[in-house]
């Protein structure tokens, strides 16, 4: 009999621990979208452009009108859980923010290469940095310490990555495996986002293109976003409910679009977007939730005796104090008091609306 030798147990390179980590959070070119798209949103951005090549593998350029980054904090903007969304771990309770983790610029640098302009209000001119590992680089062959350079450059922050998953081949061979699936997980993202964030404009164009994507002008409606993106077959087929309640005497908000039936299943020929059957937001956080997803969809086929793939696009506001957002690092699952109750709630006012199915639409989820 063979005998396997143990080998011994050492602990892994610097370089090595921070590409596990930031494999973790970064799969596909969307998960850099998302996590760019969530730092516009928390620096208050009312525009916010991404500009892709290569589907986001060679090039994803995210362009906002946010707070900046002040100059004294880009040097040090991509080291591991740098933050200044939280200072302690009870602010968890209380999170306003999307971001808390410290972990989407670090990681991005890790497996990508990145350069960051920013400029705050304040500021005469903008600051421009790169940086690869968490760590920032000298553009040019220069012998003193690195250090932002000035530069012209708009209020607001620019990021711009390129060549996602360079020094991680396993990683770029199954995105590039997948580029056109990827790119449709970008589009119906982006369209999410929009959708919801309706007073904030998004662009998304390829490189060299004029004609966008996907284009929201920001002063628009939850509805009227729906419309714009997913086409009026679906928007004038939709019901909207809009309830208050009160769970162990604290308010919770309900706050829906649902389909009258099935969703059509083309928007417009021209169109590339997908129509996403079901999109949670709670708390503003985009949320993955297929057991509720799963339990509307039974609503609707024990209804219809048929299996139908309805539309829903909901928005659940919660006390704060009762979510664990610390569930996985990219955010996208929670944890949260009573949501078997909540759950139920949601069902039993879409069972009880698609019965009375006579709703009018009003125009605008409230944030
Ligand atoms: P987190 O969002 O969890 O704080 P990130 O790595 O995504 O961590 O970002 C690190 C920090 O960089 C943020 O806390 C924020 O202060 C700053 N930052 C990142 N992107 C932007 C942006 N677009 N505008 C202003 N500040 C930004
Ligand atoms: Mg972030």
């Amino acid at each position: 009999m063979s005998q396997n030798k143990i080998k011994s147990i050492k602990k892994l390179a610097e370089e090595d621990i921070k590409k596990i980590a930031a494999g973790e959070l970064i799969l596909s070119p969307s998960s850099v979208i998302k996590e760019l798209i969530e730092n516009s949103i928390d620096a208050k951005s009312s525009k916010i452009q991404i500009i892709t090549k290569d589907k986001g593998m060679k090039t994803i350029k995210i362009i906002d009108n946010g707070i900046g980054i002040p100059q004294q904090n880009l040097e040090t903007i991509c080291t591991r859980f740098t933050t200044n969304k939280i200072s302690k771990i009870e602010d968890l309770s209380h999170l306003q923010s999307l971001g808390f983790r410290g972990e989407a610029l670090a990681s991005i640098s890790c497996i990508s290469h990145i350069e960051i302009i920013s400029k705050t209000k304040n500021q005469n001119c903008a600051y421009k940095a790169s940086f690869k590992n968490g760590k920032i680089i000298q553009p040019q062959k220069e012998t003193s310490p690195p250090k932002p350079i000035p530069c012209a450059g708009n209020d607001g922050t620019q990021v711009k990555m390129e060549d996602l998953f360079y020094n991680f081949k396993s990683r770029k061979n199954h995105a590039i495996k997948n580029l056109n699936f990827n790119y449709r997980i970008v589009l119906s993202l982006i369209a999410k986002f929009s959708i919801f964030y309706s007073h904030i404009s998004f662009t998304l164009r390829k490189e060299g293109k004029k004609i966008p994507e996907l284009k929201t002008n920001g002063n628009s409606s939850t509805f009227s976003n729906i419309t714009n993106l997913y086409g009026k077959d679906l928007s004038n087929n939709l019901i909207h409910i809009h309830k208050n309640f009160q769970i162990e005497s604290k308010p919770v908000q309900i706050n829906a679009y649902i389909s009258k039936g099935d969703t059509p299943k083309v928007i417009s020929k021209n169109s590339k977007i997908k129509i996403s059957t079901f999109t949670l937001f709670i708390n503003n956080r985009l949320i993955l939730s297929s057991s509720l997803k799963h339990s509307i969809e039974k609503i609707y086929s024990n209804l219809f005796h048929s299996n139908i793939h309805p539309y829903s696009f909901l928005s659940l506001v919660l006390p704060t104090e009762w979510i664990d957002v610390n569930i996985c690092p990219s955010k996208s699952e929670i944890h949260f008091l009573y949501q078997k109750e909540i759950h139920s709630k949601i069902q039993n006012f879409i069972q009880e609306i698609l019965f009375q199915n006579n709703s009018v639409i009003p125009n605008q989820f409230t944030h």
